[in-house]
């Protein structure tokens, strides 16, 4: 078929998805593989304002149905659409490692299957949700969720299937029509899901995939008046961007962005524990939004913990993610590999202690090295900013109120991670730290019916659970005069 090609033995379409059918624009842009980047994967339809439309178009026209089969009727597509996702999580994991280059049996084995998860919970959530009723002043009154029309997704290029799915399935279980518009550097996973869509017989319209650049296509679907509710995830200059577009159609607009998350380290901590997840900071090549990158810890143990921590990122094995030895992944493009080296070498010119990696790896590859920074003081550039990328920096502190201060010393706040024994220092550091998300002694485990999102300049809104739900409906409030009606 034109416009199909064999992604790890996967047939991906390079088109769009609207109104249930696949759908060209003109250009094409390339996509090539992080894990070998002569390799071609696909040439990818590049939207236009046409195509924003198009996809506009067909969402407004499935919404009177989509929103009338009401949250039982929608869990049955939506659980259906899981069980395909189950059904071809090796595919989906096998397309995403090519494109994205995430680990495949972390693909396999977890990011894939959320996604399925991320449909079933949102079916049982909507479905179960009961309206809050009561009788006040002589009325009885109700709370009533109304779906609120075609949502625009738009999603940043890591881990992109599990954020599509995580943010479509609200959108979808509250009675919206989506247009999904998947980042430009991994837009491959996205189609399969297209594919998925159609075979399980949910509406034309219902959930439309458009492909192409966010200053082109992108920008068009959240400047659309028709559209009422923009929810995205991505870069912090994005944000300000779509937020404007947003404010200009007073519409709703949940963002979630960017982190600059301490590791907090106290002396009474399981010290061995507190090092093995600091060096699992570099996981994915540390693009990972939520990833403890500023490594704090308790000025009497700095020399045990740095040994520990030493020892674990040792044991790293850079390589191509398809490989089960492998524990760190190429990156996702040579442009981000070069502006994560980019910041390393402006900290080494400002006088930053690098005092481990600060390196691109290989000849021909797109991995950088494991990186830790000890910066000349709190202001330095990787300090403050996020790098996203393998680079974590390590700064000590004496006394629980300079570790709280250094953790809360960004614009930043998505989350933060604490080690400490003490249960009462756990709760007390915990609710200190300025983030949507914090752990103590664990990271990354998430219940979904949580709210997820971040404080300052790393988001607005919150996602997760009830929340979501709550922000892709209009609110109304039904009163009506006790016994002026009869039944
Ligand atoms: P990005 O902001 O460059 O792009 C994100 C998406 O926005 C892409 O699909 C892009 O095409 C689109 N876009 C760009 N300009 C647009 C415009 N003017 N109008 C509409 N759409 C536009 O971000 P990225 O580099 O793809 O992603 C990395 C960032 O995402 C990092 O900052 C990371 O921390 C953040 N992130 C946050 C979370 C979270 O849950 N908080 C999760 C993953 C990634």
């Amino acid at each position: 078929m034109a416009g199909t090609f064999n992604v790890a033995g996967v047939a991906v379409s390079g088109e769009h998805f609207i109104d249930g059918r696949r759908v060209d624009s003109e250009d094409r842009f390339e996509v090539r593989s992080p894990l070998d980047w002569t390799l071609k994967l696909a040439d990818v339809a590049r939207g236009t304002p046409a195509t924003a439309e198009a996809a506009v178009k067909a969402a407004l026209a499935a919404f009177p149905g989509w929103a009338a089969l009401g949250p039982k009727g929608r869990a049955i597509h939506l659980n259906r659409l899981a069980d395909l996702i189950d059904q071809r999580k090796d595919d989906i994991a096998a397309v995403e490692c090519m494109d994205m280059a995430m680990l495949l049996e972390s693909l396999r084995a977890r990011v894939i299957p959320r996604g399925a998860l991320n449909f079933r919970n949102y079916a049982d959530l909507a479905a179960s949700h009961e309206e809050r009723a009561w009788s006040s002043k002589g009325t009885a009154n109700r709370v009533i969720r109304m779906p609120a029309g075609p949502a625009v997704i738009i999603t940043p290029w890591n881990a992109p299937f599990m954020l599509s799915t995580w943010k479509c399935a609200p959108a979808l279980a509250a009675g919206n029509p989506v247009i999904l518009k998947p980042a430009e550097w991994s837009p491959l996973s996205a189609s399969v899901l297209a594919d998925l869509v159609a075979e399980s017989d949910m509406p034309p319209g219902v959930l439309n995939i458009v492909q192409g650049y966010g200053a082109e296509v992108g920008s068009a679907l959240v400047a659309d008046p028709r559209v009422r509710r923009i929810s995205f995830t991505g870069s912090v200059p994005t944000a300000r961007r779509i937020g404007a577009a947003a404010a200009a159609n007073i519409v709703p607009f949940t963002a979630e962005l960017g982190g600059k998350s301490c590791l907090l380290v106290f002396a009474d901590a399981d010290l061995e524990a507190a090092a093995r997840k600091a060096a699992g900071q570099y996981d994915d090549s540390g693009q990972v939004c939520m990833a403890g990158t500023r490594l704090i810890v308790e000025e009497s143990i700095r020399d045990e913990f740095l040994s520990l921590f030493n020892a674990f990122t040792d044991r790293h094995v850079l390589g191509d993610s398809r490989d089960p030895a492998t524990t760190i992944s190429p990156m996702i493009h040579p442009s981000h590999l070069e502006r994560v080296a980019g910041f390393v070498e402006r900290a080494r010119a400002a006088g930053d202690d690098i005092t481990r990696g600060g390196r691109i790896h290989r000849e021909g590859g797109l991995w950088y090295e494991p990186t830790l920074i000890r910066p000349r003081s709190n202001q330095s550039e990787v300090v403050q900013n996020e790098v996203f990328g393998p680079v974590l920096t390590f700064q000590t502190f004496r006394g629980e109120a300079e570790g709280i201060s250094l953790a809360n010393s960004t614009a930043y706040g998505l989350s933060g991670i604490v080690y400490t024994g003490s249960a009462e220092r756990a709760d007390r550091v915990g609710r200190a730290i300025r983030a949507g998300t914090v752990w103590v002694n664990t990271f990354l485990v998430r219940d979904l019916t949580a709210p997820f999102g971040g404080i300052g300049i790393s988001g607005l809104g919150r996602e997760g659970g009830d929340y979501a739900l709550e922000f892709h409906a209009d609110l109304k409030t039904l009163q009506i005069l006790e016994g002026s009606c009869r039944s």
